[in-house]
């Protein structure tokens, strides 16, 4: 079967990369090459600055509801293809089409049509004193970058772009190399919309190549970027001297904190959500679940035995529960974790190898949900980010002993928290040393709230205001009465 060439977004035009020069793109079920992705490089991120700088002064200038209209358009037609895309995430990422369905596909088109109205009420502020008026003006950054990763591909690459075009900035995108399918049916959605040329340009390729290009073009002022840990570290490095606006969201390493006086069912049921949906392969998953000792066997001989029964197959198939994980890096990257927590001395519970499903997916690259207990807190195990269906389980004693284990990381994203004690809850959510606090649930997400890490998951927030800030600059006008 003939590959489909992916094509960058530039100038309203759809683009072969000017090295033409190909990176091949897998299908997680099945292994096989299904596509392939510009290999793009600094002249291709030159190209799409120069269209960019053309398009700037009417987008950044043109009356708000004009650029609101364009986003509007867009969503809809996100929402009118939806299940197009639900398909082609589904087979680029390995995700259940289910998952794409009821998750990602919508969630993208409420993000932009939720910064766009966001941009609708946009006011500032005003500062009176006796004998003058201060009035701020938040004027867009100019041509911004938004990087993201693979697990929730167009999820969280409109995530970024809605609120960066909403503000009035012209984008260059690049979407993670090993999921670009998505993007790539954007782009098309945007030529349709009638996106004005040159304000939304994607760019395809590598991390190292493509990546590093955006982040070392001068001409850009802002860089938002959602990834690993380490791959922020690096950006830091390169756009810090630079003085771009810079915002990180970065990996995690997030606590469940299981008390014998929650809620049962519903934490049970919840908690096999926050292990193992998308595989384990968000960001926001609790891969430390710390359980009061009190209850510490029954909850662990329930969730291996809620585990062990999760349907792991095709992700096209409607009773899959998990399917594929991203790639076969990433595949080889969670069994050798598995590995090396049984050399830390690790009891693997269920799971711990890669799952087999036959048929078209026999090359597939599945992994089983794995609990795995009898590890302390400071093994590595418990301190990396695996990104895969693999939980720890740790006993504590007491509210402060949970709280210590919780916090003894260096990533800070979200926490869980299940007690039906009001007290414990609060005192609990004003001393988790991370972002997001979540009681009694997980992954319930208002968009106007703030999101982001403390410590090493990140550098900045996301979401309503805050987002819409990061994408423009302030200016303060101050004028004397007389
Ligand atoms: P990576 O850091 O590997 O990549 C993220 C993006 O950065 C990709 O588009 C990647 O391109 C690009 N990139 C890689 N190297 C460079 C570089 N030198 N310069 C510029 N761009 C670069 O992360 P993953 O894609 O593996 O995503 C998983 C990670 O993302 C996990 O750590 C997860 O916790 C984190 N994450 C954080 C979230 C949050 O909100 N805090 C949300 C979701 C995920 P390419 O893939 O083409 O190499």
């Amino acid at each position: 079967m003939p590959v489909t060439h992916i094509k960058n977004y530039i100038g309203g035009k759809l683009l072969d990369p000017v090295s033409g020069n190909w990176i091949p793109n897998y299908e997680p079920a099945t292994g096989n090459v299904y596509s392939e992705v510009p290999d793009s490089g600094e002249q291709d991120v030159a190209n799409a600055v120069d269209a960019a700088e053309v398009a700037l002064e009417t987008w950044s200038r043109a009356p708000v509801d004009e650029r609101v209209d364009v986003l509007h358009r867009l969503a809809d037609l996100i929402d009118q293809n939806r299940e197009e895309l639900v398909a082609i995430e589904s087979r680029d990422n390995g995700k259940p089409e289910n998952l794409a369905r009821m998750i990602d596909i919508p969630r993208c088109s409420k993000n932009i049509r939720f910064f766009a109205n966001l941009a609708m009420g946009m006011a500032s502020e005003s500062h009176t004193m006796p004998d003058a008026i201060n009035y701020t003006l938040r004027q867009p950054v100019g041509i911004v970058t938004c990087i993201s990763p693979w697990n929730l591909p167009l999820y969280l690459f409109t995530w970024k772009i809605a609120p960066a075009l909403a503000a009035g900035n012209c984008v260059i995108g690049k979407p993670s190399e090993v999921t670009p399918m998505s993007a790539f049916r954007f782009s098309e959605l945007c030529i349709e919309a009638g996106m004005p040329d040159g304000v939304m340009n994607i760019v395809h390729g590598s991390g190292a190549v493509t990546g590093n290009a955006l982040l070392e073009e001068p001409r850009i002022a802002a860089v938002s970027f959602t990834g690993s840990t380490q791959t922020g570290k690096h950006i830091a490095s390169v756009v810090s001297p630079q003085f771009k606006k810079l915002s990180l969201e970065l990996g995690g390493k997030n606590p469940n904190l299981v008390f014998a006086d929650c809620n049962y069912e519903p934490m049970m049921e919840t908690t096999l959500k926050s292990s193992f949906a998308n595989q384990g392969q968000i960001c926001l998953c609790g891969s430390r679940i710390l359980v009061e000792q009190s209850i510490y066997d029954q909850f662990r001989d329930d969730l291996v035995q809620r585990a062990s029964q999760i349907k792991v197959g095709d992700p096209q198939a409607a009773d899959s529960v998990l399917g594929a994980v991203v790639s076969q890096p990433h595949h080889q990257k969670i069994l050798d974790c598995i590995e090396l927590a049984r050399s830390e001395g690790g009891n693997v519970l269920c799971g711990g190898a890669a799952a087999t499903v036959g048929g078209r997916c026999q090359n597939g690259w599945f992994i089983e949900p794995t609990v795995i207990e009898g590890l302390p807190n400071d093994c590595q195990t418990n301190q990396q980010e695996i990104f895969g269906p693999v939980v720890t389980l740790q006993p504590f004693d007491s509210d402060h002993h949970a709280l210590e284990l919780a916090n003894a990381t260096r990533y800070g994203l979200s926490a869980t928290v299940w007690t039906q004690d009001v007290s414990r809850a609060n005192w609990l959510a004003d001393r988790l040393q991370c972002g997001v606090v979540w009681v009694n649930c997980w992954l319930i997400r208002d968009l106007r709230t703030p999101f982001g890490g403390f410590k090493q998951s990140g550098v900045g927030r996301e979401g309503g205001l805050e987002a819409m800030r990061f994408f423009t600059e302030t200016k303060n006008v101050c004028i004397k009465y007389l």
